[in-house]
């Protein structure tokens, strides 16, 4: 980096094709519309780029058209991070509250968003790249390297069936259960946080959980919380207890 620049305010940007070093990376119009008009960069400035494969490189401006701007790729200046194996299977919600959520999750280091429908889920599947584009942006703006895996919508019968041996399920039950800090400091990653809709969790599905070996109910204090809410709640405590907060 020159003398005059600062990593910390220079652009950060996804981008989908795998980076390596002296790569000429063709950005799309979006990102060049980005960097060109809004940003009016120039031949030489520096951009910050991420694929969440190989890390975290500094480029310099080549070609900057409007349409298909070109930079080149001049050193690394991140490795591809490890976050802390946690999964967040959340039940969709209404847009605006899952846009929320996935941006969260991303922010605070979840690994792996899960959208779960439950018995009383009432709204849509939501859309994949919509959620995706949204985690794009946080991962841009937090400097994360790695954006976390949006798996294809599940039902919670399905979830659970299939629960992989050894990870913790740290159940956000509305209805009451251990305090958070108990169980969050018996329950290191592998671990994974299931947060229910608005409408809450049926007594079916209590039993359903109830039944993996893993699972553990929590509460979440007296109040009755948002789903969007309790689960950023929810993970924050997670990782400040067992996860690279520490
Ligand atoms: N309609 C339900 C509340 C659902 S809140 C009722 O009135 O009882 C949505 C989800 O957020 C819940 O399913 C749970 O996973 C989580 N949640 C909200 N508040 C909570 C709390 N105090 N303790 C544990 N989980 C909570």
């Amino acid at each position: 980096m020159g003398r005059m620049e600062k990593l910390s305010t220079t652009p950060r940007l996804f981008v989908e094709q795998p980076l390596a070093m002296g790569a000429h990376v063709e950005l799309p119009a979006p990102a060049s519309h980005y960097l060109v008009q809004v940003m009016r960069m120039k031949p030489g400035d520096p951009v910050r780029l991420f694929d969440d494969q190989t890390g975290e490189w500094l480029a310099r401006m080549a070609d900057p058209d409007k349409r298909r701007a070109v930079v080149t790729i001049e050193s690394r200046t991140l490795p591809r991070e490890s976050v802390p194996d946690l999964w967040l299977c959340a039940a969709p919600l209404k847009k605006g509250r899952i846009d929320w959520l996935a941006e969260k999750a991303c922010e605070l280091g979840v690994a792996r968003l899960i959208p779960t429908i439950t018995q009383r889920t009432i709204v849509d599947r939501p859309k994949h790249d919509r959620l995706r584009a949204h985690m794009i942006e946080a991962a841009e703006q937090c400097g994360r390297t790695a954006l976390p895996e949006l798996a294809e919508p599940v039902t919670l019968a399905r979830l659970i069936k299939d629960w992989p041996a050894g990870r913790a399920l740290i159940f956000a039950d509305e209805e009451g259960g251990a305090p958070f800090t108990e169980v969050a400091a018996q329950c290191p990653a592998p671990a994974a946080i299931l947060i229910g809709p608005e409408g809450g969790f049926t007594d079916a599905e209590r039993a359903l959980i109830a039944a993996v070996p893993e699972a553990r109910a929590v509460s979440l204090g007296p109040r009755i919380l948002r789903a969007d809410t309790a689960a950023a709640a929810a993970v924050s405590l997670w990782q400040a207890m067992a996860g690279d907060w520490r």
